[in-house]
Parts: C-alpha cells; sequence; structure tokens
C-alpha cells in the first residue's frame, strides 16, 4: 500500500498534488518519488526490480529518487526550499 503526496513551493508557487508513493500489492514495482532536473518537476514514477527509473513526464532517466518520507527539497522550479505534505490516511493499494 502507499500513500498520497503533495509538493509545495512556497516562494514560486508550484506545486504538485495526488502524487502516490510506495507500493502496490506486489512488491515490485513501486512508486517513488523524484526531481526531474530535464523538465524541472517533481513528480511519482513506477520503480521496478529492472530498468531505469524515468521522469514521468518527459521521459528523462536524468531523475533524483527521493526518499518515501522525504519531507523538503530544493524546488526544480527556484531552488527554494520545497515542502512535501503526507497525506497517510488518502491509501491506495
Ligand atoms: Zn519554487
Ligand atoms: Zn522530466
Amino acid at each position: 500500500m502507499g500513500h498520497k503526496v503533495d509538493f509545495l513551493c512556497r516562494a514560486c508557487h508550484y506545486e504538485e498534488r495526488d502524487l502516490g508513493v510506495g507500493c502496490g500489492r506486489r512488491p515490485q514495482p513501486c512508486l517513488r518519488l523524484f526531481r526531474c532536473d530535464n523538465c524541472h518537476s517533481i513528480g511519482s514514477t513506477w520503480v521496478g526490480a529492472g530498468g531505469v527509473p524515468r521522469c514521468s513526464l518527459c521521459y528523462h532517466d536524468a531523475i533524483t529518487l527521493l526518499a518515501d518520507d522525504v519531507m523538503g527539497v530544493a524546488c526544480p522550479k527556484c531552488a527554494a526550499a520545497g515542502i512535501f505534505a503526507h497525506h497517510r490516511e488518502d491509501v491506495w493499494e
């Protein structure tokens, strides 16, 4: 099971909502949060046992995977400190 995450940058008001993170019923693949420095976005993408994780928006593989419980990361748009809000009650399978 996983939960939903929102990303919000107070500086430039870039936000991404309802990003899924975590694993489904099977252990692989899992949804992981990432920051893409190619298209400057935050998102979540499927990461499996094989293959290279790619940005779900631009499909570039130069992404930085973030921890499932990450609380903050530099905003990909403006480099200010962005925050993650975890909605643990919002569970998906
Ligand atoms: Zn920003
Ligand atoms: Zn991208």
